[in-house]
């Protein structure tokens, strides 16, 4: 049961310091998504919300229009702390209708999903020169994924959108994250996505939040033979393990000829 409430903002855009992104556009507070690992789940802090991360969802109504002029050569990104196609946005349209602004402009506008919801807006997207759409997955095998992510779309449903984006000429690019430590098989992402991009980024699991227990639980109760090595991770900050796996990942997409980045690192694996 998600509470959906509706409210007014004076405005939509937000200066970011994520990677690659100059500004992020959030269209609504709050993700259905649910993911476990959801290190958006801080925004309950600055919105007053009680419900457990995952059951609401604020509406955000704007009605001044973006300063599109003011952007020009500015990357926005979709979005930061909700999925931007979450399912409310079937009902809702507030991330179309957002974009709808950018359609012939020269900002370069980047949207990250779980939601097989993106097609619906590939017509639009053919409308904005500088678009690419992301495809996150860490897994392939939709029982983890049911568990992990519990309302996003399915992995065969992500795999069909990439492909439906891919055909209809629109630039896409997959982000394997989280990647978590012995579960994540990136060669066998990489492997299902390639015939649909070209370009791959990375990034490791940080368990730094409220989730870090929710996390940790999931593992003692669905690969208890992992928590040998996310004790020697999480606990005492041991970061061999990516160290080796960034070497791999990047020995893998030099030899396949992959476009491809790694945001590994960008916060402590342990808090201190
Ligand atoms: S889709 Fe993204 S924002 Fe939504 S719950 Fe999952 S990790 Fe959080």
């Amino acid at each position: 049961m998600v509470t959906v409430n509706e409210i007014e903002v004076k405005g939509i855009l937000t200066k970011t310091k994520i990677p690659a992104a100059d500004y992020v556009i959030n269209p609504y507070v709050g993700c259905p998504h649910k993911c476990i690992y959801c290190y958006a789940e801080f925004m309950k802090r600055f919105t007053n919300h009680h419900e457990p991360w995952g059951d609401f969802i604020d509406v955000k109504q704007c009605s001044r229009k973006i300063n599109i002029e003011r952007l020009k050569n500015a990357t926005v990104n979709f979005s930061s702390v909700t999925d931007a196609y979450n399912p409310f946005e079937k009902k809702f349209k507030k991330t179309r209708e957002l974009l709808e602004q950018f359609a012939g402009s020269e900002v370069k506008i980047e949207i990250l999903t779980k939601s097989d919801l993106v097609i619906r807006d590939i017509d639009l997207f053919k409308k904005i020169p500088h678009i690419r759409i992301g495809i996150s997955m860490n897994t392939l095998d939709d029982a983890i994924r049911k568990i992990t992510e519990p309302r996003a779309s399915s992995i065969k449903k992500r795999l069909d959108a990439l492909k439906t984006l891919h055909e209809q000429k629109i630039k896409t690019w997959v982000f394997l994250s989280p990647i978590f430590p012995g579960i994540t098989d990136f060669k066998a992402i990489i492997h299902a996505c390639k015939p649909y991009t070209g370009a791959f980024y990375f990034e490791n699991l940080n368990l730094r939040g409220a989730y870090r227990a929710r996390v940790m639980k999931y593992i003692a109760d669905y690969h208890a033979g992992l928590l040998p090595l996310y004790k020697e991770i999480y606990q005492r900050g041991d970061i061999g393990y990516w160290e080796e796996m960034e070497k791999e990942i990047h020995a893998f997409c030099k030899k396949n000829k992959l476009n491809y980045g790694s945001y590994f690192y960008h916060e402590k694996i342990r808090k201190k």
